[in-house]
């Protein structure tokens, strides 16, 4: 039997409702700008600046950034990280809903850790011409033979986002 509310409960809940969208609900520029944080603290410790957050709910459940250097291992790219991180979040290896920020188009191996982690949608700052595998050189999260693609989005701040590479490199190469 459906439960009856009155007219002031469902104005409350209506403005409820529109409140709790006007206070969660952010941009992907938003998101992008909280990635690209990420992506700074790799550049401050020497680690090529690329930066990662997850997104569930409108919710900010990952954050991470590259540390290849720091843990001398090749796959501590910032997405593998933070899909380990919003795992234990989530208690479920299945990302379904989630939506991934980061600002550099991801490589074969996060791409195909973003696919086996059923992640919804990506959304990327700048193209990796070397390395990425979701447009650049293969496309590995919209392959028709895999059971699961992503929505995907590139180009969000993508000025910020390749501007802090070239940066990151420009410096390097004075250095070395
Ligand atoms: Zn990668």
């Amino acid at each position: 039997m459906p439960v009856r509310i009155g007219l002031g409960a469902r104005l409350s809940r209506l403005n409820h409702n529109r409140e709790s969208m006007i206070t969660e609900f952010h941009s992907h520029e938003y998101y992008m700008q909280q990635a690209i944080a990420e992506a700074k603290k790799a550049f401050e410790r020497d680690e090529v600046p690329v930066g990662a957050i997850i997104v569930y709910e409108n919710k900010i459940i990952a954050r991470s950034h590259n540390q290849r250097e720091m843990l001398l291992d090749p796959t501590a790219h910032a997405e593998m990280i933070a899909i380990t991180q919003a795992s234990a979040y989530l208690q479920n290896w299945r990302l379904s809903d989630t939506t991934i920020y980061v600002t550099l188009e991801p490589c074969a191996m996060c791409a195909g850790a973003l696919v086996q982690a059923r992640a919804k949608n990506l959304v990327y700052g700048t193209k990796d011409k070397k390395y990425g595998a979701c447009e650049s050189l293969i496309n590995l999260v919209n392959e028709p033979r895999f059971n699961h693609r992503l929505n995907v989005i590139s180009g969000i701040l993508e000025d910020e986002c390749s501007e802090l590479l070239k940066q990151f490199f420009l410096e390097r190469c004075r250095s070395g």
